[in-house]
């Protein structure tokens, strides 16, 4: 039925960073209620975003305390990555344990373990939630944004935060564009369920030239419950034949011991992404994209979910300004910040994405290089290390998510 409702604050979206932003609405003393499209009992699949940096568990236990300590003791920890060229390890440490009573460096756990802590948490905050609301238009102006749903019926807030995802319709609305580029190779990603026996071990392993599939890239991570295995295909590989029942079985049983070929519990392919919408507000300073609305990174680096955090965050920050400030200039002063610091921390995390792939899928001079190096290693500890850490990109946070505070 149709009807007409206004809020002090919207935000659309109620994967973790819309779930964020609400969190941080409300850490900041702001009425929120939080739209989403899918039912209240929505399955979400896959393990998705697993790797949580420590500094991203550290903003969600300033927004709401208890949440980031909640997710490390969910998660698992490891702290040995190994690296292999052609089935040689050419790279092996183990970093000492984190002192007691601190975050680990990060915490692995299913993104979907992720949203179910994030819910509680925002629940218990007095978070409104309104589901089966799948926004269809949005109308910003001076005087605020007006958003309609399938259902017919229109939300009226002074601002609004888009964490609507990859396909957001908030974005479109606002006519933000999306500028980067998408690369041809594609990856067939898979979720194992944890054996007893015979157990993997809980390190990190990345296989240059795995010689059990024909020389691809494989990278193996563990999480709470399971592991994740990437599959990096080459030219002339069918993305729907490898990522099929029987293609995955095939390379699965081939890279990990016998049982765990028949333990899959998500199949998913992806491309290497290197997205980022042209501006993070809409032109009245109203909307603001947080999330996959306003970038879209590869998996590669776990830049998705923890840069996303940081946007809520600053999203809520710009909201509670804008209200405050002495004038309309002031409030669209605060919202520009936002938009332009979070704008800039995703360029960042572009190009970082972007030196991850030039490895990841490398021009001759850097496979020579990288040939040259797996030759060297271990032996050549500076080989080794740069062996390790490229497939992943430069390490190291934007400026602005350090920096950056109203
Ligand atoms: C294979 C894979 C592996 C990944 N690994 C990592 C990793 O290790 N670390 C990491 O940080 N990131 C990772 N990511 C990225 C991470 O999953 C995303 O960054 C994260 O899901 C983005 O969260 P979000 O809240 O912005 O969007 P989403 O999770 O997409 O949530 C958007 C929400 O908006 C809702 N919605 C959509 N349209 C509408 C509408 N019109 N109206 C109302 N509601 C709407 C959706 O139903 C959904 O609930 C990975 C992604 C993939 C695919």
């Amino acid at each position: 039925m149709a009807s007409d409702e206004t809020r002090e604050a919207i935000v659309v979206g109620a994967g973790p960073v819309g779930l964020t932003a609400a969190l941080a609405l409300r850490a900041y003393g702001v009425p929120v209620t939080v739209l989403e499209a899918g039912p209240v009992d929505r399955q979400r699949p896959g393990s998705r975003a697993i790797f949580t940096h420590s500094s991203t568990l550290a903003v969600l236990d300033r927004l709401s305390p208890g949440l980031g300590a909640d997710l490390a003791a969910h998660g698992v920890y490891w702290n040995t990555q190994r690296t292999f060229y052609a089935g040689r390890e050419v790279y092996a440490k183990t970093y000492p344990d984190p002192p007691a009573g601190t975050y680990p460096h990060f915490t692995s756990l299913p993104q979907v373990h992720i949203e179910a802590h994030l819910l509680e948490h925002a629940k218990a905050a007095g978070v409104e939630f309104a589901w089966d609301q799948e926004v269809t238009d949005v109308v910003a102006d001076d005087a605020g944004v007006r958003l309609a749903t399938a259902g017919g019926t229109t939300w009226r807030a002074p601002y609004v935060v888009g964490a609507d995802g990859s396909r957001s319709v908030v974005r479109h609305r606002i006519g933000a564009r999306m500028e980067g580029s998408r690369d041809e190779g594609w990856y067939v990603v898979v979720d194992v369920a944890e054996l007893p026996e015979p157990a993997l071990p809980r390190e990190r392993h990345f296989h240059y030239a795995h010689p059990a599939v024909d020389g691809r890239n494989v990278l193996v991570v563990p999480f709470a419950g399971g592991y994740r295995v990437d599959l990096q295909l080459v030219e002339g590989d069918d993305p729907a034949e490898l990522a099929s029942p029987e293609g995955v079985h095939a390379w699965l049983a081939a890279v990990l011991p016998p049982g765990y070929a028949e333990r899959t519990t998500w199949v998913s392919t992806y491309q290497f992404l290197q997205l980022v919408a042209h501006d993070f507000a809409d032109p009245a300073r109203r909307v603001l994209l947080v999330g996959e609305a306003a970038h879209l990174f590869a998996p590669f680096g776990a830049r998705g979910l923890n840069s996303g955090v940081p946007d809520a965050e600053s999203a809520a920050t710009a909201i509670v300004l804008a209200r405050q400030a002495p004038g309309p200039a002031a409030a669209r002063a605060a919202v520009e910040a936002f938009a332009l610091a979070r704008r800039s921390a995703a360029l960042f995390n572009r190009d970082a994405a972007g030196e991850a792939l030039a490895h990841l899928r490398p021009d001759p001079e850097t496979a020579a290089r990288i040939r040259a190096a797996a030759e060297r290693a271990p032996a050549d500890e500076a080989a080794a290390t740069w062996l390790e850490k490229a497939p992943y990109g430069p390490r190291g946070v934007p400026r602005a998510e350090t920096v950056y505070r109203y």
